[in-house]
């Protein structure tokens, strides 16, 4: 353990000062989200002892699964069962957790970190591990009550007080978005009971995962699960009634106009168009930013006391939306802080999977054929089966299945070690298990 003198200790009044014990670093964490809350596993896991540890979170709860806020929805999981880490845990570990805060301001000459509430709290290490919002859309009026985003423990209980709410015979909700996060949404509103419509910019639904055909065959299983679509085009704006009570004019959504001009009638609106990385603290503290934070290979910013970490930050060009990535940030931040051992951060590609009951798809890498790649597809157009395999150079670079997930895994691998495959083909693409259910219309092509 070391017992390093903090430089900073006596500058300022910490407002934990009576119960810290001084000789310990101070390292302080902005944010609870999934990454810290890893992140405070591994560093727990190698030193519990070495750094007097302050998490501060905006949030009015410990670190949760914000993963399973889609079975929340619907209704295959409660807010209590995917706590993580209740108030007790860290209070367990010796952890000064502050819930409900908000930091508004970096002072890295001093080294403080400053709250809404005005306190002020000294580092010796900082981690800035802010996350995502949910990106803006360009739809005119959005000021009108029953626009929601879904992104915590209080959008998704907003929305589904919304979807409980008595009273109303209709209950009609727009979605904006098809991707992952979108769809999520829309499922789990509809099994609800809500009339769901669901608007995406695009011709077909995952457009980044999928290509035209499996995009489709998305849709007509979402279809059955009773949502409906409006694609190819966005919201222009949301429209609203005027209703009155004793204290004010309440404006409510009546409904969106799409840019084709169509009206769709709605009471509730989720916006689920993609994340912006949270990222004003390194603004206004003028630490190097692009899209997100930028940090080195070991999670450092341009502060050398600075780290980031999660979807606020931003690794050779690379902004991030799922967790596998980030568990290896935690990892290479954890062995910098506890064992100044310098792991580099290693981005990977990471297979997508969409939590629809009912819904197999798994896609990496390559969607579209570039010049100099092979395409080889086999579908199933009764079976709703769809597997695609992209070479290039020998190589896997994209997959798309969609219905049978099942060799998903092993074609990743193939392509994650760049295994040569260009003798296995087209047989790789048919799998052993596949040739027993082949039917005649399935086709399997080499172009
Ligand atoms: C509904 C949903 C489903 C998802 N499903 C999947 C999935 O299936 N697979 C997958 O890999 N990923 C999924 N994700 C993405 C995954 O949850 C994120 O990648 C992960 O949570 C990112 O972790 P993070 O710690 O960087 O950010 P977050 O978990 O968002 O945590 C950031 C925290 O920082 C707080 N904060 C922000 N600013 C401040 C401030 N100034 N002061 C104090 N606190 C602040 C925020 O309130 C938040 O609590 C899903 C996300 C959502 C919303």
């Amino acid at each position: 353990m070391t017992n390093t003198p903090s430089p900073t200790a006596d500058r300022l009044t910490n407002q934990f000062s009576e119960s810290v014990t001084q000789l310990k670093p101070l390292l302080v964490i902005i944010g609870n989200g999934m990454a810290t809350g890893r992140l405070l596993d591994e560093i727990i896991k190698r030193t519990p002892n070495k750094y007097q540890i302050t998490v501060i979170g905006k949030e009015h709860f410990g670190s949760y699964n914000r993963i399973m806020l889609s079975a929340v929805l619907a209704g295959d999981a409660t807010i209590d069962s995917i706590m993580q880490k209740p108030p007790a845990w860290y209070k367990e570990h010796s952890i000064n957790f502050l819930s409900g805060s908000l930091v508004t301001y970096i002072d890295k000459k001093t080294k403080v970190v400053e709250l809404a509430s005005s306190a002020q709290i000294n580092y010796d290490e900082l981690i800035i591990a802010t996350g995502s919002r949910t990106a803006e859309i360009p739809a005119k009026n959005q000021d009108v009550e029953g626009i929601f985003n879904f992104r915590d423990i209080a959008d998704t209980q907003k929305i589904q007080a919304f979807a409980k709410q008595e009273g109303s015979s209709s209950k009609q909700a727009i979605v904006i978005g098809g991707g992952l996060l979108g769809l999520e949404a829309a499922y789990g509103l509809a099994i609800s009971g809500v009339e769901v419509t669901l608007v995406h910019r695009n011709k077909w639904l995952l457009n980044r995962q999928l290509d035209k055909v499996s995009g489709n065959m998305l849709q007509s299983i979402m279809a059955q699960k009773k949502i409906k679509f409006a694609l190819g085009h966005e919201v222009a704006s949301f429209e609203n009634t005027i209703e009155s009570n004793a204290e004010r004019k309440v404006k409510s959504l009546s409904g969106v106009t799409l840019t084709n001009g169509e009206f769709i009638s709605a009471q509730m609106a989720v916006i689920a168009t993609g994340i912006t990385p949270n990222k004003k603290l390194a603004e206004i503290a003028n630490i190097d930013f692009n899209r997100a934070i930028l940090v080195n290979d070991y999670m450092q910013t341009s502060d050398a006391s600075i780290s980031a970490l999660g979807e606020c930050c931003e690794h050779n060009r690379a902004t991030f939306g799922l967790v596998d990535p980030i568990w290896g940030q935690c990892i290479t931040l954890a062995e910098r802080l506890c064992n100044n051992v310098k792991k580099p951060f290693q981005n990977a590609p990471v297979p997508t999977k969409l939590k629809v009951s009912g819904v197999q798809l798994f896609s990496a890498g390559d969607v579209e054929v570039s010049e100099g790649s092979q395409c080889f597809t086999l579908l199933d157009k009764k079976a709703l089966i769809y597997r695609k395999i992209i070479v290039k150079n020998g190589k896997i670079s994209g997959i798309v299945l969609f219905g049978d997930v099942s060799s998903g895994m092993a074609y990743f691998e193939l392509m994650r070690q760049q295994i040569t495959v260009n003798t296995m083909m087209p047989e790789l693409l048919i799998g052993d298990e596949f040739v027993t259910t082949i039917e005649n219309e399935q086709k399997v092509s080499a172009a």
